[in-house]
C-alpha cells in the first residue's frame, strides 16, 4: 500500500494519529485530537480573525441524491479512466452529453508524465451570476494510471464527486443567480502516473490554475471548493490544514446550519489534492474530502473502491453543505479576503 498520494495528518478524538510517508506538509498543521466535539466549535488554526457570517442569501437549493448516484454509476459503468484510456474518451463524451446546455469550456492540454506525454483534458461549465466574482467547484475526472492494469473505476475516488457536481449542474440549470458565478471544473489527471510528487500529479488543477493566474481570471475567484472521496457511507470529512481556515469555517457554519456537523471535521488532514495549485496561487481554497475510507483507508486506491461503499445519503449531505456554503459566501461578500495574487504557500 502507498499512501504517498497526501501527506497526511489525521486526529481522531480516539485514535490519536495516523501517519504515512510524506508527512512534511502535516508537520505544520495544528493538533486536531477532540478538534470538534459536542461543543460544535471549529479549531482555529488561523491568523484570520474569525468572521462573523451574516445570514446566508438566495434560494435554497438541494442536490437530488438519487440521481447524484445514477450520474456515478454511469461513470464506473464507463470504467477506467485514465489518461490515455477510452474511458477518458467516453467520460468527455458523457460530460459533454449532461453539460450540453452550459456554456462548456474544454482546456485540452499534453501532461509531462513519468510515462511520456499524455492527452488530458479538463472541463469547465460556467453558470453565470449578478455578481462580480467566481466560486468554482472542483473535482477529478480521472482514476490511476499505475491501476490501469486492474478492474479499478474510482466509485468514491473521481466518480463520487464528478457525480456530485452533475447533480449540483441539475440545481444551478436555468436559475438567474443573483450572487456569484458559478463554475464547475472537471479536472483530468489528479492522480500521480507513477509516484505521487510535486510534479507528478494534479495535471489537470497545475495547468488550470496557470492558465488562469496568467489571464486574470485567479483574481476572480472568491473560493475553490474541491470535493473529492465524499461517498462513503460512513462519510467523515475531513478538516484540511492546508486549506483557508475562513473558508473551512463557513463549511463547518453552512453543515452546522443544516444540522451535517457530525459528519463534518472530527478529524484533521494536511491534505496535498487539486486545491493545492491554486492555493500557491493566493485562492482561497477548500478540500471537502474523507479520506478515511474503509477501516485504515483500505478502500482507497484498491478495486475495493466499488459502488457499494457508497450512499445517496452521503452525496446529499456533502452536496447540500457545498450549496449551503455558495449562499453563505453570497451574503458575506463584502466581508470576504480577497485573492492575493502573491504566492501564500512556497512552491
Ligand atoms: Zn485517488
Amino acid at each position: 500500500m502507498v499512501f504517498s498520494r497526501m501527506g497526511i495528518w489525521l486526529g481522531f478524538s480516539i485514535l490519536m494519529l495516523l501517519c504515512a510517508t510524506g508527512c512534511e506538509r502535516g508537520t505544520s498543521a495544528p493538533a486536531a485530537a477532540n478538534a470538534l466535539s459536542s461543543s460544535a466549535q471549529p479549531p482555529q488554526n488561523s491568523s484570520v480573525p474569525q468572521m462573523q457570517a451574516s445570514e446566508p442569501k438566495g434560494p435554497v437549493l438541494r442536490i437530488n441524491p438519487e440521481r447524484a448516484m445514477e450520474y456515478v454509476k454511469d461513470l464506473v459503468t464507463i470504467g477506467p479512466r485514465w489518461p490515455g484510456s477510452k474511458g477518458q474518451e467516453k467520460t468527455a463524451a458523457y460530460l459533454r452529453a449532461k453539460l450540453k446546455n452550459e456554456s462548456l469550456t474544454e482546456d485540452a492540454f499534453e501532461g509531462d508524465t513519468p510515462a511520456g506525454k499524455l492527452a488530458m483534458r479538463n472541463f469547465i461549465a460556467k453558470f453565470p451570476g449578478a455578481k462580480d466574482g467566481i466560486i468554482v467547484l472542483a473535482a477529478h475526472i480521472d482514476t490511476p494510471y499505475p491501476l490501469r492494469n486492474t478492474s479499478f473505476a474510482g466509485a468514491n475516488d473521481g466518480a463520487s464527486s464528478t457525480g456530485l457536481l452533475l447533480a449540483i449542474a441539475d440545481q444551478l440549470r436555468g436559475k438567474k443567480l443573483e450572487g456569484y458565478s458559478v463554475w464547475l471544473a472537471f479536472l483530468d489527471g489528479e492522480e500521480a502516473v507513477q509516484h505521487w510528487t510535486a510534479t507528478d500529479s494534479d495535471y489537470g488543477s497545475r495547468h488550470l490554475a496557470a492558465k488562469w493566474h496568467q489571464d486574470g481570471t485567479t483574481g476572480k475567484i472568491k473560493a475553490f471548493i474541491l470535493a473529492d472521496m465524499i461517498g462513503d457511507a460512513d462519510l467523515n470529512v475531513l478538516r484540511d490544514g492546508n486549506s483557508t481556515p475562513w473558508l473551512e469555517d463557513m463549511i463547518f457554519e453552512a453543515a452546522k446550519r443544516l444540522g451535517y456537523q457530525s459528519h463534518f471535521f472530527a478529524g484533521e488532514a494536511g491534505m496535498d489534492d487539486d486545491h493545492t495549485p491554486f492555493a500557491r496561487l493566493g485562492v482561497p481554497v477548500a478540500d471537502v474530502i474523507d479520506f478515511n475510507y474503509g477501516y485504515n483507508n483500505s478502500y482507497w486506491h484498491t478495486t475495493q473502491d466499488t459502488i457499494d461503499k457508497l450512499s445517496p445519503r452521503s452525496l446529499q449531505i456533502t452536496g447540500d453543505v457545498i450549496l449551503e456554503t455558495l449562499r453563505l459566501l453570497n451574503a458575506n461578500a463584502d466581508k470576504l479576503p480577497a485573492a492575493t495574487q502573491a504566492p501564500r504557500v512556497p512552491s
